[in-house]
């Protein structure tokens, strides 16, 4: 029976360079007292932009872990798969981020409403107030998605085997948010159509934008987490869910401001969780090849010019989970006379520097489609810079996202 650690971090690396500078951050974490298991995600999106193979990253993961002598678990997760997606997945992953938000609040049937409201009526009132109301309407908006990620989890159970893979049930990428007694519902639900999910990851209310910070209110996301984790809890006495079942979030990348939020109650629990980060190492990927100047400058600025070129076909298919005023991006021509430190300064994610640009950010961020087909020029300038790189990648993760989350604010 393959089960998921209390903590575990999900990273993303799109061109599959930076295993062990990412590794590294974990095992700076276990020197200071923490174990996170890593688990390596990308997307079928991700696959299919940059046009890599599954199997790239049990490989990379794989000799990551070997390189660096890790003793400790890790995973590699087929991230936001569906029934049409999943095959290509099943030999290179054991960990599975289940996506069934596209059947949020498709029909389902009347009687199939009914019955699960009835059966579920000694849930009404309870510590998280729901009411007849709440369990119908949640009921009808979640059914479906509950009962397709059933079918996919039960299509792993035939082809990975029962207990051989970790199961993430995702409803993120969606517009509205899921409140906690409508966790309640969903875990209800997919306790009772058979769904051993380790690992559930709703869609907080707020805006999780790539790469950039939250935007939204601090307190309610506060409460609402704190409720969720309740609903966690009690889900697993109540219905027999796994008894390490957890909530991910899927960040989308420095959630900075939420980082202590999720810390404290982490703390005030003893609750786990799972922190799924988006491919931001590939930002730091490009602003070493800035502050290595030169040659490797001169590229970075290149791949920005015809990223801003074709920023609209660029960010469309992100285009929920990213906000850029074309306004606030620098005009190729002006960034042609960076220095260095004034493209790095613009792109890395510090908010406290002036000279910050999130909307620049976030353009390199859903632009990386441009360095991959540069090919094998933009690999080989990653190889020549490697140093250089792989000491921001450990950094970031370890400084940016590992300490804050998982060690407290005087974790550094
Ligand atoms: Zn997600």
């Amino acid at each position: 029976m393959i089960t998921l650690e209390r903590f575990s971090m999900g990273i993303g690396d799109r061109f599959g360079q930076e295993g062990e500078a990412q590794l590294a951050a974990f095992v700076r974490a276990l020197a200071a007292g923490v174990e996170i298991i890593p688990v390596w995600n990308k997307s079928n999106r991700e696959h299919t932009l940059i046009g890599t193979d599954p199997a790239s990253v049990r490989a990379e993961a794989d000799a990551a872990t070997g390189a660096l002598g890790w003793k400790r678990p890790y995973r590699v997760d087929a991230d936001h798969i569906g029934l049409k997606t999943v095959d290509r997945f099943l030999a290179a992953s054991d960990f599975f981020t289940i996506d069934v938000a596209d059947f949020i609040g498709q029909p389902v049937s009347e009687d199939a409403v009914r019955a699960f409201v009835a059966r579920h009526q000694h849930l009404l009132g309870g510590p998280f107030g729901l009411t007849s109301q709440m369990l119908e309407r949640a009921a009808r908006k979640y059914l479906l998605a509950v009962q397709e990620a059933a079918q996919i989890y039960r299509y792993l159970e035939k082809t990975k085997g029962t207990g051989q893979f970790i199961a993430e049930v995702s409803m993120d990428e969606t517009d509205t948010p899921q409140t906690p007694p409508e966790l309640l519902v969903i875990l209800a639900a997919l306790a009772e159509a058979g769904v051993q999910a380790q690992t559930i990851a709703p869609k907080f209310s707020g805006r999780f934008n790539k790469g950039v910070d939250y935007v939204g209110d601090l307190a309610q996301f506060e409460r609402e987490f704190a409720d969720d984790l309740a609903v966690v809890a009690f889900a697993v006495r109540e219905f027999g869910l796994p008894a390490n079942l957890k909530l991910s979030i899927h960040s989308g990348s420095d959630k900075f401001s939420l980082y202590p939020i999720v810390h404290r109650q982490l703390r005030r629990t003893g609750a786990g969780v799972h922190v799924k980060t988006a491919g931001t190492t590939w930002l730091e990927e490009v602003a070493g090849l800035a502050r290595a100047g030169g040659e490797a400058l001169r590229l970075a600025k290149e791949m920005y010019a015809a990223m801003y070129a074709r920023r609209e076909e660029l960010a469309q298919p992100y285009r929920t989970v990213i906000e850029i005023d074309p306004k606030q991006l620098p005009d190729p021509a002006t960034v042609n006379h960076w220095t260095s430190d004034q493209f790095v300064a613009a792109l890395r994610h510090d908010p406290k520097n002036p000279r910050f640009n999130p909307h620049f950010r976030q353009l390199v961020h859903v632009g990386f489609k441009v360095a991959a087909e540069r090919g094998r020029e933009f690999r080989d300038a990653l190889t020549a810079h490697r140093a250089l790189i792989a000491e921001w990648v450990t950094d970031n993760l370890y400084r940016n996202h590992i300490a804050p989350l998982f060690l407290g604010a005087n974790g550094v």
